[in-house]
């Protein structure tokens, strides 16, 4: 049976020494909740040290990086290649973020290409998608969402499906200001994303964890995580200070 996965992508937050001191307190606190699967996603600069606090203490806490580039290395100014988070010991890279592809122009094509390279690096690619306001709107999403799953998964084997992560996180739900997105909506979607994956991988496409996310919080965690294809939560704003995602452990 696989634990229902909770996670959090600080985004560009926290400094070295606020990430440190929420990682260890963190790892204390999901000691008492071993029913869950947790993930964190810092800044780059952070996941070296945060890997050896993770190391330490012997935590099942998973790491996670917040983009790669496709390539082993080379003339890419700013950017970070798999051989790096390799080397580093990181578990998940996180692909196709709302903001990435809003303010770095991230395609689904570029997306397909982190992906396949991800998972030849031995990462867990964990796949971000999501529909806009505007789609949503004109009664589009789903074709929107499949859209970006199936080009996302271009390439990628039936045998291979298994070490992807999915997450739904609809563009007008995240950050702040968002809304938070109705939970017959949530369902509703997670039910067609999991047959677009069966569909496509058959039973294979059946385990793909599918994540929910967007203004997830201490309101809403449990009447999301009890849908039946919400494998589990995505959470920002509401798991970046411990207290906070702790009380939303104990909601579940
Ligand atoms: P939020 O962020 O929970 O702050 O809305 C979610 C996300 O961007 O993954």
């Amino acid at each position: 049976m696989k634990k229902f996965l909770l996670g959090t992508n600080w985004k560009m937050n926290k400094t070295l020494v606020q990430g440190l001191a929420y990682s260890e307190t963190l790892i204390t606190i999901i000691g008492q909740h071993p029913q869950f699967e947790f993930f964190i996603i810092p800044p780059y600069t952070h996941l070296w040290k945060i890997k050896e606090t993770i190391d330490v203490h012997k935590s099942p806490l998973k790491l996670g990086a917040q983009n790669m580039h496709e390539q082993d290395f080379g003339q890419f100014t700013g950017e970070i290649s798999p051989l790096m988070l390799a080397e580093i010991g990181v578990d998940i890279v996180e692909l196709g973020h709302s903001e990435r592809r809003q303010y770095f122009n991230e395609t689904d094509e570029a997306v397909n290409r982190k992906a396949l390279a991800a998972l030849k690096h031995g990462f867990t690619p964990l796949i971000c998608i999501g529909e806009q306001q505007a789609d949503k709107d004109y009664d589009v999403s789903k074709e929107m969402l499949a859209k970006q799953l199936k080009i996302a998964l271009t390439d990628v084997p039936a045998d291979a499906i298994g070490h992807f992560w999915i997450a739904y996180e609809p563009v007008w739900a995240i950050g702040v200001g968002g809304t938070p997105a109705a939970t017959p909506y949530v369902e509703e979607i997670h039910d067609f994303l999991r047959r677009v994956l069966i569909d496509r991988y058959g039973p294979s496409g059946q385990a793909v964890p599918l994540l929910f996310g967007g203004s997830v919080n201490i309101n809403n965690a449990r009447d999301y995580a009890q849908l039946a294809n919400v494998d589990g939560l995505f959470i920002g704003r509401s798991a970046w200070e411990p207290d906070l995602f702790e009380a939303i452990m104990v909601a579940l």
